[in-house]
């Protein structure tokens, strides 16, 4: 039996707040009971929104909460070809496509087929996140996608989702709270497994990354639960195994809304300055989770 590896990712686009800082403590102190790992891992895939002070910022406040991680601090920007390399083997099995789409014409093009009165399902299925992509790339011929590439044309890769769904098989995966729930592989849609801009995505190097560094129980908020399904898809088709996953509840403010980063109010430096101490916070955050308290 490995022991309990787990870890805390943020993504430095802000300053780490009550939610966040909830979301490393489950992850810690599940490690510290179990005499296991806890790991911190620096999600900044996202190059033009990430900062290296809010990474900074972070580091140092969750020192002063007292969570010590164990090992180096893992910075996803510093192993891009680890990703690219585990999307490359997705592409020799022809699971991904290139996609050439901008926001806009996949806007245009999502409007077009809700007004059409046959227009495809596909263009119409709504993903946790709005509309899914039409899937208009993924229909163009091997030489047309040569063609635009050779002329510069900018692009993502998706996930063909239906290749990658018949090709991984039905699978499922335990969340601690709510039990075995089975893997919906089209819940995102063909969804970009690489941005413009860096040979990978969340989705790609979060899957790489718990599987490289042996993490055994993922803890997230369960905001992030959608996107599980499709980690899990990837851990099939790389062959990985599967971790443990526990989604946690969200810490909301008095008005029941969920904290946002850009709220200063709720950030540990700003509640630090205001002469908080650790122990004042780790109680802002217990009440932040009533009544409903955390749900796994
Ligand atoms: N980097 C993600 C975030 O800050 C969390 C990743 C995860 O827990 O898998 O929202």
């Amino acid at each position: 039996m490995p022991s309990v590896v787990t870890r805390f990712a943020p993504s430095p686009t802000g300053l780490l707040h009550l939610g966040s800082a909830y979301s490393a403590l489950v992850a810690w102190d599940r490690a510290r009971e179990a005499g296991g790992r806890f790991l911190v891992r620096i999600e900044d895939t996202d190059i033009r929104r990430c900062r290296r002070e809010y990474e900074t910022a972070i580091l140092q406040d969750l020192k002063w909460l007292g969570l010590d991680w164990d090992g180096e601090v893992r910075r996803q920007s510093d192993h891009f070809s680890d990703y690219g390399h585990e999307l490359d083997r997705l592409g020799r099995r022809d699971l991904v496509y290139p996609c050439f789409c901008s926001r806009a014409e996949i806007t245009r093009e999502i409007t077009a087929s809700a007004s059409a009165p046959h227009g495809s399902s596909q263009g119409r299925a709504m993903g946790p996140d709005g509309p899914l992509y039409p899937g208009t790339c993924r229909h163009l011929t091997p030489a047309e996608r040569k063609r635009r590439i050779a002329a510069g044309r900018e692009f993502c890769m998706r996930v063909d989702s239906a290749r990658a769904a018949a090709a991984a098989g039905p699978y499922d995966f335990v969340d601690e709270g709510r039990g075995r729930i089975a893997g919906q592989p089209l819940l995102m849609g063909d969804f970009v497994i690489a941005r413009k801009d860096t040979p990978t995505s969340y989705h790609l190097a979060v899957t790489v990354d718990d599987h490289l560094q042996g993490v055994t129980l993922v803890t997230r908020g369960e905001d992030i639960l959608p996107s599980t399904h499709v980690h899990v898809l990837l851990q099939r088709l790389l062959g990985y195994a599967t971790p443990l996953y526990a989604h946690h509840g969200l810490i909301m403010d008095a008005g029941g809304r969920r904290l946002a980063k850009r709220d200063q109010a709720t950030g540990i430096r700003s509640l630090r300055e205001s002469g908080k101490t650790p122990a004042d916070v780790f109680k802002l955050i217990r009440a932040g989770l009533e009544p409903g308290g955390p749900k796994a």
